[in-house]
């Protein structure tokens, strides 16, 4: 048995060399960076006008100007504004240089806007002059976003790493990126083991590791099968073997630990895998197994009460995951501690409840009590041997998925 940080050692020094992808970026959202996207362009890419009014070329105390065209979005104005003279403008327009916007609520156009609209249908309509009703507005460069003030050309806006979200998307395509270089997404081959696992008689159980399984993968936008096995040697062998067939990763739950039925590292050795570890110092979830082929291909081996699923497959499979994608370790997130906890010999990692104040741990019934892990929203890490009294920072893991203040349906016990 090892200690926790010594099996994420373990999995930080795996040989994985990621390849990478070029995809639209309209398949982007989820997947990881595989090179840093830089601005094709300044940004913002000329000076705009960042209100709809009047750009005026001030001319000493003028506050009336004659307006010599009208400039839509999209378009360039491409002739010199003279100082007393101005144009009318619309948000996102090039300003003409020399020019300051003064919105139309600070002319005396204000009221008129909307006949101005529609007057202008006809381009020759001449315009009137505008009159600046409040001269405080007459301040040289107002209402501008100047040509390169957010980003310059060349600057790299999201560094290789980032696991892509709508608001990166956003930014790659205001960069200019119409396809992305993300790394290649391993595929998971998932097998819930166990004789007693959804058979239907009244010693069977209700499978939950399938459903979490299948339900994390299709989170993480990842390709998975299912398959289920029984404990027999041979059908859970022939299992393993189509599992193999069609992802990198194969996922177990059940069989992991010291039963006679614990066959899932014995046929993995004989399948070619070498043991990365087995059983590590943590509560829930000890028995958890990670092993390696040369292929490359990988075996992680989750206990089979919910609850260590829910577990180990936080501390172990998404950052097993996250290698294997090329993404960035996100910083641990800490929270005070609402009560004081007793800890234990072993590293704990308990479901519990975040709010404003700090997280709580949720009174459970042990790793089968997935009604209570579902009632919160994290796993709180409580190392061992330690006095942890309220207040006290912890790490805490969020359920890969879920929002803080969420509520399940459950009482809150
Ligand atoms: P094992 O590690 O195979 O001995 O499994 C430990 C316990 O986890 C079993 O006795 C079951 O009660 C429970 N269990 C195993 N597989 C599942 C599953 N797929 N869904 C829910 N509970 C399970
Ligand atoms: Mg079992």
């Amino acid at each position: 048995m090892i200690p926790y940080a010594e099996a994420l050692r373990r999995i930080s020094d795996l040989p994985i060399a990621p390849t990478a992808e070029n995809i639209p970026l309209g398949q982007a959202i989820g997947r990881v960076l595989a090179a840093d996207v830089y601005l094709d362009r300044d940004l913002p890419p000329f000076d705009r006008a960042t209100m709809d009014g009047f750009a005026v070329a001030l001319e000493g105390n003028r506050t009336t100007f004659p307006v010599i065209a009208s400039v839509p979005a999209g378009q360039r104005f491409g002739q010199p504004v003279l100082p007393g003279q101005a144009v009318r403008i619309m948000t996102g327009a090039p300003c003409p240089p020399g020019t300051t916007v003064i919105p139309f609520e600070k002319t005396d156009q204000a009221n008129r806007h909307g006949n101005l609209v529609v007057g202008l249908t006809d381009p020759r309509a001449p315009l009137p002059a505008v009159t600046i009703t409040d001269t405080s507005a007459l301040i040289p460069g107002r209402n501008i976003a100047w040509k390169g003030e957010d980003g310059r050309q060349g600057a790299v806006v999201l560094a290789a790493g980032t696991r892509l979200s709508p608001v990166t998307v956003s930014l790659a395509g205001m960069a200019g990126a119409t396809r992305l270089w993300v790394w290649k997404r391993p595929r998971l081959g998932v097998i819930i083991t166990g004789d007693e696992v959804g058979g239907g008689t009244d010693a069977s159980i209700t499978d939950s590791n399938g459903p979490f399984l299948e339900a994390l993968a299709a989170n993480l936008g990842l390709q998975a099968t299912i398959g289920h096995a029984s404990d027999d040697g041979v059908e859970l062998r022939a299992t393993m073997v189509w599992a193999l067939e069609h992802a990198e990763v194969i996922v177990t739950t059940g069989g992991v630990s010291a039963g006679d039925r614990d066959l899932v590292p014995v046929l993995a050795t004989s399948l070619g895998f070498t043991t990365i570890f087995h059983q590590v110092a943590i509560q829930p979830g000890k028995p958890v197994y990670l092993a390696r082929r040369g292929d490359g291909k990988l075996l992680v081996g989750l206990p089979g009460n919910p609850v260590s699923v829910l577990t180990t497959a936080h501390l172990f499979l998404l950052p097993l995951l996250d290698r294997l994608q090329g993404s960035l370790a996100v910083p641990p997130l800490r929270l005070p501690l609402r009560d004081s906890t007793p800890t234990g010999k072993r590293d704990r990692f308990l479901p519990g409840r975040r709010d404003a104040d700090g997280v709580s741990i949720i009174p459970w019934h042990g790793s089968g009590d997935l009604i209570a892990a579902a009632s919160g929203d994290c796993l709180v890490v409580l190392p061992a041997d330690q006095e942890l009294t309220a207040g006290h920072l912890v790490e805490v893991i969020p359920y890969q998925g879920s929002v803080p203040a969420h509520h399940g349906l459950m009482t809150p016990r």
